[in-house]
């Protein structure tokens, strides 16, 4: 029998919208595939602002099993918002997503707990063979199979997959916006935590439909632009910043003395005042940016305190 414990060993942190036709036999099949692990879970549902039956269902699952908990948006805040939203609320050891489509197959979570339990933080799916339209696929493809990991060193095929396992530690670090959920890994990885992924099983979807479509891989990769910034540069933007700050300035000086030059030996400049605009712009843009970055290291440097915690591996007293 199972000790009754007022953590759950498994969380699911699902987020849904308009998928009226798929919770509850989603329900059904985590439950059928936990049950045989003999692990405590809880089921948290994010109605993210559905306009059908959705939280219907949700609080009918809810009354049959109190390990069922949703939280409803007032309205629709993203996958995102949905996500961290759960991550926040999870309260066991090893944390799943999972989308509330169907589309992912609950009798993969086994194969994620094998490898959480090799030593990994952060198990993705990867969905090999994907029943999405090409529109969807093709576009995607770039940006998560050849952008992504050209600009921040994270190679895996599908680093978007809504069926993910992590470490409690992993989720706890997060601080979610926007579109950034599909990039966790990113951020799991330059923290140091082991990332890895397992192929898994993707279905079509039955019911409902898809809430997304080609143009979020545009946002996508503005996204991606953030990502980079901020998992590289973020403790240190005045060396972003100044590094280009200080190239443009001395080319700009660079542009001046030349001119200056000019006037010397040949005792004008006719006919060069582009050069000579070009060089106090890149002067100027030059003192800009190396300015732009001391502020945002005021900014920094003005935080109350930074915070490491989450870094600690062990601590040994
Ligand atoms: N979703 C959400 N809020 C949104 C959009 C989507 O909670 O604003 C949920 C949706 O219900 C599903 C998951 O995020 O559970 C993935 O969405 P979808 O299946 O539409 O994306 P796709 O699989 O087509 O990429
Ligand atoms: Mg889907």
């Amino acid at each position: 029998m199972l000790v009754a414990s007022s953590k759950p060993y498994l969380s699911f942190v699902i987020p849904a919208k308009n998928e009226e036709g798929s919770v509850q036999a989603l329900y059904q099949e985590i439950v059928a595939a936990v049950h045989p692990l003999k692990k405590t879970y809880e089921i948290i549902f994010i109605d993210d602002g559905s306009t059908d039956s959705t939280f219907e269902k949700l609080t009918q699952l809810h009354k049959k099993d109190s390990q069922v908990k949703i939280i409803k948006f007032r309205g629709n805040l993203g996958k995102s918002a949905a996500l961290q939203t759960g991550f926040d609320k999870a309260s066991g050891n090893i944390v799943f997503t999972m989308d509330a489509d169907l589309q992912d197959n609950p009798r993969e979570i086994l194969h994620f707990l094998e490898k959480i339990n090799e030593g990994y933080d952060l198990v993705s799916g990867w969905k090999k063979t994907r029943h999405d339209p090409s529109v969807k696929v093709i576009p995607s493809r770039i940006l998560n199979n050849f952008l992504t990991p050209l600009l921040t060193g994270v190679k895996l095929h599908d680093i978007n997959c809504g069926f993910k396992a992590y470490r409690k530690e992993v989720v706890k670090t997060l601080n979610l916006y926007g579109e950034l959920y599909r990039f966790i890994p990113v951020f799991a990885a330059k923290q140091s935590f082991r990332v890895t992924e397992i192929p898994v099983d993707h279905r079509a979807r039955k019911h409902g439909k898809s809430k997304f479509g080609w143009e979020r891989n545009i946002k996508g990769f503005l996204d991606l632009l953030t990502v980079v910034f901020l998992t590289g540069y973020n403790r240190r933007p005045g060396h972003f910043f100044g590094t280009f700050g200080l190239i443009s300035f001395f080319a700009g000086f660079v542009v001046g003395l030349y001119i200056t030059y000019l006037r010397l030996t040949t005792g004008g400049v006719q006919g060069r005042q582009p050069l000579l605009i070009l060089g106090i712009l890149l002067m100027i843009v030059g003192v800009q940016l190396v300015s732009t970055g001391l502020l945002a290291e005021m900014m920094l440097a003005a935080r109350t305190k930074l915070d490491y915690t989450s870094s600690i591996e062990r601590l040994i007293e």
